[in-house]
């Protein structure tokens, strides 16, 4: 079944005209190791996991297939090392304080650290990130960091203005030539997500089911 969803999605990717490299995140909150084997054992490698202490339990039975591990979730400021041991990617960045702490704590030896800003890209009380206006004084002070790497933005926006939402993203990067990473598209909106210039699209429920 997940095999099956898998390669319906990336029917789904390709029946998209795009000109951008898209690569396809599974989102494996809430579901067994089991479930993310069989998808590996079809070929998926990147993960997208939101809970921490899940997610370095199912990155530890999993070890040795060359996985690429994103961190998509919230995150506490007290829990920022075990991401930078563990993770490549981390989407969630919205504050420089979280910024600062993934950079000093990644340990040496091991590649940069990937991040994004992730943009509260409709103004929502109820959201994460940063607002719009704000991109602009917080991008020079990445400049600093050498243990993290700028890669660009993510944004899960309001459900009813997803497009407008995508392309209002995809306009900001453009400002940045040095960013080339757009994180957009859940299950109900991939396809226009990567119609507007996504480069990772992060799908739980259509490859793993609902989550209970
Ligand atoms: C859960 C989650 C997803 C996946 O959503 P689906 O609708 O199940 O595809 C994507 N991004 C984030 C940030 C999530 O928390």
């Amino acid at each position: 079944m997940i095999a099956q969803n898998l390669a319906k999605i990336h029917n789904r990717i390709n029946t998209v005209e795009h000109s951008q490299k898209v690569t396809l995140i599974a989102v494996s909150k809430t579901k067994p190791a089991s479930d993310l084997q069989q998808a590996i054992d079809a070929g998926q490698k990147h993960f997208g996991e939101n809970y921490l202490q899940e997610a370095l339990e199912k990155i530890e039975t999993l070890k040795g297939q060359n996985l690429v591990w994103h961190f998509i979730g919230p995150i506490q400021s007290n829990k920022t090392k075990p991401i930078t041991q563990n993770f490549d990617w981390v989407h969630s960045v919205d504050r420089l304080k979280i910024a600062q702490r993934l950079n000093d704590q990644r340990p040496q030896g091991l590649e940069k650290l990937n991040v994004l800003l992730q943009v509260n890209i409709d103004n929502e009380a109820t959201k994460s990130g940063v607002l719009v206006d704000e991109i602009d004084e917080l991008i020079p002070h990445f400049e600093n960091f050498q243990n993290i790497s700028l890669r660009g933005f993510m944004c899960i926006p309001n459900p009813n203005k997803s497009e407008q939402s995508f392309k209002k993203l995809a306009k900001i990067l453009e400002k940045y030539p040095n960013l080339d990473t757009l994180s957009m598209g859940m299950s109900s909106d991939l396809d226009l997500a990567i119609k507007n210039g996504a480069t990772f699209v992060r799908i739980g429920t259509d490859i793993f089911g609902k989550r209970s």
